[in-house]
């Protein structure tokens, strides 16, 4: 069970948990991004489990008629074990949800495993007429060439700074400088693609830029951030805008939430004023 404290940031341990969540989502004009919290598995059966798992929630969703897609972590369905086993098992999942028309978004991870997630989008985006879409990464230097390769790709993209800690010889280290790069590749989004833009960031300053870059190019955009994360802005956001709010769930908690907690001083806060009940 999961403690009062972490469900703020995590939907509860199983899919009715992360589904009630959606629900209010919905009541709320914020649509979901429902994710299945696991990563770098090193054997077939918990990918498999999951990759299952992901085919039974898009059926689950539609059923129930929720405004929801899903987002998967390649290391999750497979690629830890391989290229083959990852593509296999996305494929997989990718079909049964366009069956029940559910969109996959595919999160991107370190930058060792670009390339492989990139083709797999591409392929399968086209296969499957844009019921795709995939995270880039404004840190990493390869991002704008990345980028424009995936304007005419008929999916969507998310694009986001980047949450893993890269060398340098791939990535910008400095704030500053990934910020630069991120307002570039907004830019170039808003004025090259048509499936749409997907502006991945809790930053004020990004939110208003892409407002006024849909001003200016009229591309249709959507927000996404974190349940738990600056969920009042979500609410005014998704009276004006698109509103997704990505909806981690699931046994393997403890490792997101810790993360959720260190990134911020005001989270600490929080799970201490949590812990000592004031
Ligand atoms: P930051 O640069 O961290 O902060 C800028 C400003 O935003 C802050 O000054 C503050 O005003 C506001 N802000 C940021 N966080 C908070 C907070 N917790 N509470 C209040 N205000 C805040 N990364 C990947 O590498 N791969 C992925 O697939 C991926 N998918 C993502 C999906 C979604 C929906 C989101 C929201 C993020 C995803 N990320 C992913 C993470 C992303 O790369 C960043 O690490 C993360 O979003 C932090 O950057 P930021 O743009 O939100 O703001």
């Amino acid at each position: 069970m999961i403690p009062p404290i972490a469900s703020r940031f995590v939907a509860g341990e199983t899919p009715a948990t992360a589904l009630e969540h959606v629900r209010s989502l919905n009541e709320r004009d914020i649509k979901a991004i429902v994710n299945l919290l696991g990563e770098h598995y090193d054997s077939r059966s918990p990918a498999e489990a999951d990759a299952a798992e992901y085919r039974t929630l898009v059926r689950d969703i539609a059923n129930s008629r929720l405004d929801a897609c899903i987002s998967v972590k390649p290391s999750q369905i497979g690629l830890d074990l391989g290229d083959d086993v990852f593509r296999e098992l996305l494929e997989e999942i990718v079909d049964e949800a366009a069956e029940h028309d559910v969109f996959v978004w595919i999160d991107m991870e370190d930058h060792t495993t670009t390339d492989v997630t990139l083709d797999a989008y591409e392929s399968l985006a086209r296969e499957y007429d844009g019921g795709v879409g995939v995270c880039v990464q404004a840190n990493l230097k390869r991002t704008k060439a990345d980028v424009e390769r995936l304007a005419d790709v008929p999916g969507k993209v998310r694009f986001v700074k980047g949450a893993y800690d890269e060398p340098a010889e791939v990535a910008y280290k400095d704030k500053a400088e990934v910020n630069r790069v991120y307002r570039e590749l907004l830019e170039y989004a808003f004025e090259h693609f048509d499936g749409g833009v997907a502006i991945g960031s809790h930053d004020p300053e990004f939110i208003e830029y892409a407002i006024e870059l849909h001003e200016e190019y009229g591309t249709d955009f959507e927000f996404q951030m974190l349940m738990g994360v600056r969920e009042d802005a979500q609410d005014e956001l998704a009276a004006e805008c698109e509103m997704w709010q990505y909806v981690p769930y699931g046994g393997r908690w403890k490792s997101y939430f810790y993360r959720r907690m260190m990134e911020r001083k005001e989270n600490v806060l929080f799970a201490a004023r949590a812990i000592l009940g004031r």
